[in-house]
């Protein structure tokens, strides 16, 4: 018996028209100008993406510039030490620049050229979107304005060096808090003001209509390859699909095409230091319903609604809200969201070196920290996690501030062989 058959008809349902998922999602704007703005871009989607060329432009795209299908890799080693659970990793840290942003940021230039534009514009916090947009921009030929606070810029050298190596500009934002609040209000404003030859282009699964859709839309090639691998190399569908939730991209696109199957799915969000309000990032475990930049969702929020301040150690992972599709799939109970803090996705960052040789993201390290929790219980299943990027970005952080596993692991009682 499947018990999530009633799921059969999910996309075609969600989301509707104007952008909801129940009710979460939509455009709650308030500047005339960009909402205009907004309703040429989502109408440029809906005709343009749809459209034979489209499609096989960015199918040859991620073939030979992506490098996709990224591999399914059956961890056997990591599997035999933890017992009967056989771990599968979806390994999007092979793809082009590292990581599954580069998913959407080509669909996204894609998209940008058939609509005859000739820039892209985005904010950044970490840097990570930034890269994977430059890089877009530089295969398209499109110029490039990335809004980034000056707090951001001072940390996050290397990422600017890569952006600016790429043909960016990166544009310092110097009001408020000097972050990515401020970059993303200062990224909105450029957007009014130049779409006539500019698109706007979001980091993650969240965001106004048509965002969440059509990230969506871009990542799904993640879930759908890890289908189609999974049922090639084993004859069977997994039990358990795992991956980690930031605002949300790497994780929809990994669960969409599982929704319909009798497949149990894992959100992992970042507990970071631990339950308070701004130790977190875990939006949809501790927030509740809310609106901010322009979309209904589930978020971590002060007493005047306005977005909390965030903590965890993956940079990825600090964003306030999750997407509105992630709001609504929990309502359902669908989708199980579940928290990792910041020293056990650590602990599975270092187990994933030293028994696989792979190196996980911080962000990644959250879901692979998961599906050990799941190895632990000892019971027979096999499981997907989605490896969202690899982790060359954190070595300085990680080896600063937890070493390089020797003593850490000692400390948890972990013995490697
Ligand atoms: C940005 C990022 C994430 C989080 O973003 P989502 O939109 O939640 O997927 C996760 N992993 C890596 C490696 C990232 O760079």
């Amino acid at each position: 018996m499947n018990p999530y058959r009633n799921f059969d008809n999910y996309l075609k349902e969600y989301p509707t028209e104007d952008g909801y998922f129940g009710k979460y999602g939509g455009n709650y704007l308030e500047d005339a100008e960009l909402l205009r703005a907004f309703c040429e871009y989502a109408e440029g989607y809906n005709t343009i993406a749809q459209s034979a060329q489209f499609i096989a432009e960015l199918r040859r795209i991620r073939k030979d510039f992506q490098g996709r299908p990224t591999p399914l890799y059956h961890c056997q080693k990591l599997s035999n030490m933890f017992g009967r659970t056989q771990i599968y990793l979806k390994r999007e840290d092979l793809n082009h620049t590292g990581a599954h942003k580069l998913n959407h940021c080509m669909g996204e230039g894609l998209l940008a050229k058939y609509m005859g534009k000739k820039k892209l514009i985005a904010e950044t916090g970490a840097g990570q979107h930034g890269v994977a947009l430059a890089t877009a921009a530089a295969y398209f030929g499109l110029a490039c304005d990335i809004y980034m606070g000056e707090v951001d810029i001072a940390k996050q050298a290397p990422n600017v060096a890569r952006m600016k190596m790429l043909g960016a500009n990166v544009i310092p934002v110097s009001h408020g808090l000097k972050t990515l609040k401020e970059a993303v209000d200062a990224a909105f404003a450029a957007y009014s003001r130049e779409y006539h030859e500019a698109i706007y282009c979001i980091g993650t699964a969240a965001g106004p209509h048509p965002f969440p859709l059509m990230v969506r839309d871009f990542q799904q090639v993640i879930g759908d390859e890890a289908r189609a691998q999974f049922i090639e190399q084993t004859g069977h569908l997994p039990d358990k699909v795992v991956a980690c939730v930031g605002g949300g991209s790497n994780a929809i696109g990994t669960f969409v095409p599982f929704l319909a199957d009798p497949v149990e799915i894992y959100g992992v969000e970042p507990l970071g230091r631990g339950a308070a309000l701004g130790d977190n990032a875990a939006s949809i475990s501790y927030g509740r319903e809310g609106v901010m930049h322009g979309f209904n969702s589930i978020m971590l929020s002060d007493e005047n609604g306005d977005p909390a301040p965030v903590y965890s150690n993956a940079s990825g992972l600090d964003y306030p809200a999750a997407g509105p599709e992630h709001a609504m799939l929990h309502d359902m109970n669908r989708i199980h969201y579940v928290t990792i803090d910041d020293e056990e996705a650590i602990e599975a960052l270092f187990i994933l070196s030293r028994v696989e040789g792979i190196i996980p993201a911080i962000e990644s390290s959250h879901a692979v920290a998961y599906a050990l929790k799941i190895a632990r219980e000892g019971k027979p299943n096999s499981v997907i996690v989605t490896l969202s990027g690899r982790g060359d970005k954190d070595l300085d952080y990680v080896a600063e501030h937890y070493g390089y596993g020797d003593a850490f692991l000692r400390k948890r009682g972990i013995v490697l062989k």
